[in-house]
């Protein structure tokens, strides 16, 4: 599921005393132990190589200090959702795709976790008391249920959600470790968010994601059990012959699940901090699909409006196509 090769462990001094510091080094036995003051020391370090260190990632383990919830990013949907927030127990990625806007975000490619969980839960739960209700994305910088053998987040979150009636916890994710909590009741409170891609566009740019089709089975296993499942079409990208790529693909998904078990649907062609997708250039000549000319408008890079609404709606007829009563949505985030 993850490298079980991690080389190297940063330790915050201030980590040791958590009991998750303890439990990932006991994943990770052979790992050198290095001990830090503060993880930016470290992660925030001027001229690192975002794809070298990918190659070798390392891990961090930090205490964080502040910030334990971000309003709803303007890239991401709401579903129309009121409180919507996302947080981020751990930053970088197992997997990369070279769509990947953390690329441009971070200065390293080495993955951090935060160890001390609890400020996580007591600011949506400060969100529920004053707001009264909260829509929480607990993984967008980062894939937690890929990690989730290591450090159980996932369902910690899940067990939070389900004691608190006014939450609904969104977790993304493109793993196959539904087996992580499969043993768990499906939860009512708790959306399981699959993004899925084209079986050659998961091949070319999903680097070390699991494949389309093992995916489908953890999708597959999840509907089964009776949990809330969104599949996510996110990004759509403009490869070549695109139309029938993924007509061929969202026909190639609905044939091997129960599609009516679905929760919803939601799509969105690709879109990038215009900053980000300018430092990522510079470091991935390698992907062309990150050198298409877009269009830059408030700051955010993405194919121009006629081509995003044919993209989207492509997709979107297919499904309904297929699933008439289908619930589709659609994300510009600009
Ligand atoms: S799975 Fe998501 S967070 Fe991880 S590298 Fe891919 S796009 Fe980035």
């Amino acid at each position: 599921m993850i490298n079980r090769n991690f080389s190297h462990i940063y330790i915050e001094e201030k980590a040791l005393e958590y009991p998750d510091t303890a439990t990932v080094l006991t994943h990770f036995p052979q790992a050198t132990q290095i001990p830090i003051t503060d993880y930016k020391t470290v992660f925030n370090r001027g001229g690192q190589r975002f794809q070298s260190q990918k190659r070798s990632a390392k891990i961090i383990l930090a205490v964080k200090k502040n910030a334990f919830l971000y309003d709803g990013s303007r890239y991401a949907p709401n579903f129309d959702l009121p409180n919507f927030y996302y947080n981020s127990m751990m930053l970088n990625c197992v997997y990369n795709c070279d769509y990947c806007y953390l690329q441009g975000m971070y200065p390293s490619g080495n993955i951090v976790i935060f160890v001390n969980t609890e400020p996580f839960f007591a600011a949506a739960d400060e969100v529920l008391r004053d707001k009264g209700s909260i829509y929480l994305c607990i993984s967008y910088d980062t894939d937690l249920l890929a990690f989730e053998n290591v450090i159980p987040n996932c369902r910690r979150w899940i067990e939070w959600a389900e004691t608190r009636p006014n939450s609904l916890v969104e977790l993304r994710t493109k793993s196959t470790n539904f087996s992580a909590i499969s043993d768990m009741p499906p939860a009512k409170n708790t959306i399981l968010a699959w993004t899925l891609s084209p079986g050659s566009v998961t091949a070319t740019h999903e680097f070390k994601t699991p494949s389309l089709d093992s995916r489908l089975a953890s999708v597959v296993d999840a509907l089964n059990s009776g949990w809330r499942v969104r599949i996510c079409i996110d990004p759509i990208l403009n490869v070549p012959d695109w139309i029938k790529v993924y007509s061929e693909f969202i026909d190639g998904v609905l044939d091997c699940i129960p599609g009516e078990a679905v929760h919803d649907f939601s799509l969105g062609v690709f879109r990038m901090n215009s900053e980000y997708l300018d430092r990522i250039r510079t470091d991935r000549k390698d992907s062309k699909i990150l050198f298409h000319p877009f269009v830059a408008k408030n700051k955010s890079c993405s194919y121009d409006d006629v081509t995003k609404e044919k993209m989207t709606s492509v997709v979107k007829e297919r499904i309904l196509a297929r699933l008439p009563s289908a619930t589709v949505s659609c994300q510009s985030g600009s």
